[in-house]
């Protein structure tokens, strides 16, 4: 047996034989020609034929998994279509005077290369992209794309990478895990593959010389471990836990459509946290009650620019219509301390998680938050959004954000472009925040507690720091005094409190919570069901 440990992407357990995945049934040899225009000519019909093949990929992709999730088969389109890397081909075959192939596969290496070696995560992602299409224009350019992808029993799939196209060209009922060599948690692959709800772990340090089809293995995604050729025990504790795991998400199905209410009547809301909107297939997928907390700030991380006011409409008009009236609730941008945009120019700062960071930057540059905010009101018509304002601290910036949101409706009524009004709410995040709660929810429809930050600047500990792991404490007796002391400014104004914060979805907090009288917990999508059990199990 020969056990490995990976990054997991996706929980669950599998046990099966292995197909792996072989890419290298062509080799690319650098070729000296004598006709540029006749290479470039094979390159334009190659690339022609790749974006159809793109096309039925998306719209397959849209069935299967959903229109946020095909959308990177759009990107990939956009990226055939890319100036720099069609010219980079095209000046490595004029002045290297070599074979089409050669040149896209060097190229495609290249740009692979630079995206990897980015400290951005989401850039990093986009390496993989960039090979994707790199290597079906070689597979077209041999004249053999899109090979075989589908598999005549359920099997572990094994590769060195997958791109998100061979992902979604697969048949997934055949297929019980994916393990690759390389990849990202944050891939579009690792996304897809939560989409589909297959357990997959990446960064698998495995030997795949050493690997043969249909040899047997144990995909633990809890753990990230994978076992080779297992031993007897392993085989025996695998098929019980995927037993055991089958008739817990059976029972968590029946879950599906009903009410989170306690046996004594007491409802609550149960949402999901999302990062973008390919996240919201999950969301639906687990019967969330709506989004709690959209983090708009991944629109503007991993960018050269900001994102345009357009490309902030589409995404959250997308989240809004995909939630078909459910409600969407869309944080403004949260950037600094951890989440940095390099176009920005924060600059640095010897403490960033006390410095320069969300509604601070949106009120010193009230051009940024007020395209934002456009999007926002526009974007509203199509569904039920509100919109949350993080890390607030004071009663004067809500009434400065007030000043700003009616000068931006003002503008939109001026220029005749149809907006909503929503629901508008803080982020209680701040112990500065939670103290004059009473205050402000005067002010605002709804407060959403952010125990991430309330944690972090409660007990003095900056949680991005490993050392102090042990010491971060989000049980402690202050966070669970300030969320009562929340909820109870909240409602004696008649505005509802949700937590949004990793700690609502601890189950050892969720009967305590209720009792509080907390309306609202919006947690990861994966939590949701578990949380109902917990719910409906109460007394
Ligand atoms: C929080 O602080 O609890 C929160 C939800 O916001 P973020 O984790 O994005 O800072
Ligand atoms: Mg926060």
């Amino acid at each position: 047996m020969e056990c490995l440990k990976g990054k997991s992407a996706y929980a669950g357990m599998a046990l099966g034989k292995i197909a792996l995945l072989d890419e290298a049934d062509y080799v690319i040899k650098r070729v000296k020609i004598d006709n540029p225009e006749y290479e470039l000519g094979r390159i334009e019909t190659a690339k022609k034929a790749a974006q159809a093949q793109l096309q039925a990929l998306y719209d397959k992709a849209v069935k299967e998994v959903g229109e946020a999730s095909a959308a990177i088969f759009e990107v990939h389109q956009m990226m055939l279509d890319d100036d720099d890397y069609n010219e980079a081909i095209e000046n490595t075959i004029r002045t290297q005077m070599v074979n089409a192939e050669y040149a896209v596969a060097t190229v495609g290496d290249n740009f692979s290369e630079v995206f990897a070696s980015m400290d951005d995560d989401y850039m990093k992602a986009r390496a993989a992209d960039v090979k994707d299409i790199s290597e079906r224009l070689v597979k077209n350019l041999f004249g053999n794309a899109d090979s075989n992808m589908n598999f005549n029993e359920p099997v572990i799939i094994v590769a060195d990478d997958l791109s998100p196209s061979q992902t979604v060209q697969m048949d997934k009922d055949n297929i019980l895990a994916f393990v690759t060599v390389h990849g990202s948690t944050n891939s579009h692959t690792a996304i897809l593959a939560r989409m589909m709800n297959i357990p997959a772990i990446v960064s698998v340090p495995a030997d795949l010389d050493k690997l043969s089809n249909g040899m047997e293995a144990v995909v633990d995604g809890f753990t990230g471990m994978v076992y080779f050729e297992p031993t007897e025990e392993i085989r025996e504790k695998a098929a019980a836990k995927i037993n055991e795991e089958k008739e817990k998400q059976e029972l968590l199905q029946t879950l599906k459509g009903k009410d989170n209410v306690t046996k004594s009547g007491k409802k609550i809301n149960i949402y999901a946290n999302i990062g973008s909107v390919s996240d919201i297939g999950y969301v639906l997928a687990n019967d969330a009650g709506g989004i709690g907390l959209f983090r708009s700030e991944f629109l503007y991380i991993g960018k050269d620019e900001l994102p345009s006011e357009e490309e902030q409409f589409t995404a959250y008009k997308q989240a809004a219509q995909m939630m078909a009236g459910k409600k969407v609730i869309i944080r403004t941008l949260d950037i600094g301390a951890d989440k940095q945009a390099d176009y920005l120019n924060l600059g640095k700062e010897d403490n960033p998680a006390l410095g320069y960071r969300a509604i601070r930057i949106c009120l010193t540059q009230p051009e940024i938050f007020k395209t934002q905010l456009r999007a926002l009101y526009r974007a509203a018509v199509y569904g039920n959004i509100s919109i949350m304002y993080p890390m607030i601290i004071s009663a004067d910036e809500v009434l400065q954000i007030k000043k700003i949101s009616e000068e931006v409706k003002e503008e939109l009524k001026k220029d005749e472009i149809p907006y909503k009004d929503v629901e508008e709410g803080i982020m209680i995040e701040t112990p500065a925040a939670a103290m004059i709660s009473d205050e402000l929810a005067k002010l605002v429809d709804f407060f959403s507690i952010g125990t991430n930050d309330l944690t972090q600047y409660t007990l003095a500990i900056d949680r991005q720091n490993q050392k102090l792991d042990t010491f971060f404490n989000p049980h402690h007796e202050a966070i669970l005094r300030f969320i009562k002391m929340v909820v109870d400014n909240a409602h004696k104004e008649g505005k509802w409190a949700g937590i949004c914060g990793e700690l609502g979805a601890d189950p050892e907090l969720t009967e305590q919570f209720v009792k509080m009288g907390v309306d609202e917990l919006s947690v990861a999508p994966s939590m949701v069901l578990k949380l109902r059990k917990i719910i409906r199990d109460m007394d």
